[in-house]
């Protein structure tokens, strides 16, 4: 590893100014990510600012949303009695992430900050324009077993790692970002980005801010939802595909419909055109066959990942069939 200065803050401000002070400079909460990236000599920021005691692990009810300090620990976010109640979509999705050990220690903020793990990415002998741009894609033609079948370029066809966030990009959250000028809020479906010609770039956090929150609106979903992730393994082990769904049910009718994917692409993919196909639908297998094949039109393998053109559609029946009772 190459040598980096450390700082701590305790503050927002703090954080928010020593990030300014020095262009090299990177939070660091959890580190379970970022630390397996220095390791591998995959990033080398000179001067590390820990922020895991800034003030921000506060989970609460507020008027008409929950909010979710950008500090608090994924395990406590996924056991806290409030996600458990009304949000049990999110805390699923959590509880498939990693292991028991690395939720103790990652923070929401971290988790959206994490990298793809595809192994070009982590091979500093390989291509990859996602860690050294106009070098070429090395999955592209190779093994590309995990990788994308939506919005992906021929310059990357990375997937975004988390489960976490395909239940918040679901659920409709807000990312609460901070700078030294005050907030700003984003929908979680525009944080983070598809990679363009610009894979280098994950999200649309800017220099100098820091993510502080995520919001999520209250809803009628706790009742119908679920987070199905296929896997090679039941545990430790990121999504093949993944399927987050609410719906908000009057007896067998559709009222509202929230559908996302993980392992899929560069971003949590929301499936918003088969939500508006389910809305006002029965819940029928029928139903749901068809809100697949319409989330599935723009899908493309690229040869070894090409099983997910058949398990996605099948992960999305599968799941709305559980989610409204049926499986
Ligand atoms: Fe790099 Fe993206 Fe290609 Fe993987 S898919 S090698 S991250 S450019």
């Amino acid at each position: 590893m190459i040598n980096f200065d450390y700082v701590k803050a305790s503050s927002q401000k703090a954080a928010i100014d020593a990030l300014n002070k020095d262009a090299s400079s990177q939070f660091i909460a959890g580190g379970t990510n970022l630390v397996d990236l220095m390791k591998r000599g995959v990033t080398a920021p000179q001067k590390l600012i820990d922020i895991t005691t800034v003030p921000l692990k506060n989970i609460e009810q507020q008027k008409g949303s929950i909010r979710i300090g950008a500090l608090a620990l994924n395990s406590a976010v996924a056991e806290h009695e409030l996600i458990l109640k009304k949000l049990p979509l999110l805390s699923q999705a959590l509880s498939a992430g990693a292991s028991p050990q690395l939720r103790n220690m990652a923070t929401v903020g971290g988790n959206m900050m994490q990298r793809t793990r595809c192994s070009y990415f982590y091979d500093l002998t390989m291509p990859c324009n996602k860690r050294q741009p106009g070098t070429g894609c090395g999955a592209l033609k190779g093994y590309n077993r995990m990788h994308a079948i939506f919005g992906a370029s021929d310059k990357c066809i990375a997937v975004h790692p988390s489960d976490m966030c395909v239940a918040l990009a679901a659920l409709d959250a807000t990312v609460v970002i901070s700078n030294n000028k005050g907030d700003r809020r984003i929908p979680f479906v525009d944080f983070h980005r598809l990679p363009g010609n610009t894979p280098e770039k994950d999200n649309n956090l800017q220099r100098g801010e820091m993510i502080t929150a995520v919001e999520i609106p209250d809803n009628n979903f706790s009742k119908n939802s679920l987070y199905m992730k296929i896997r090679d393994r039941a545990s430790y082990a990121f999504a093949l595909v993944s399927v987050a769904a609410a719906l908000d049910m009057k007896g067998n009718t559709i009222q509202n419909a929230r559908l996302a994917m993980g392992g899929v692409a560069h971003k949590p993919w929301r499936l918003t055109v088969a939500e508006n196909f389910l809305k006002g639908k029965a819940a029928s297998i029928e139903n749901f066959k068809q809100a697949a094949v319409l989330a599935m039109k723009d899908a493309k393998g690229y040869g070894y990942n090409n099983f997910k053109l058949k398990l996605a559609p099948n992960t999305i029946v599968e799941t709305l069939k559980t989610v409204s009772g049926q499986g």
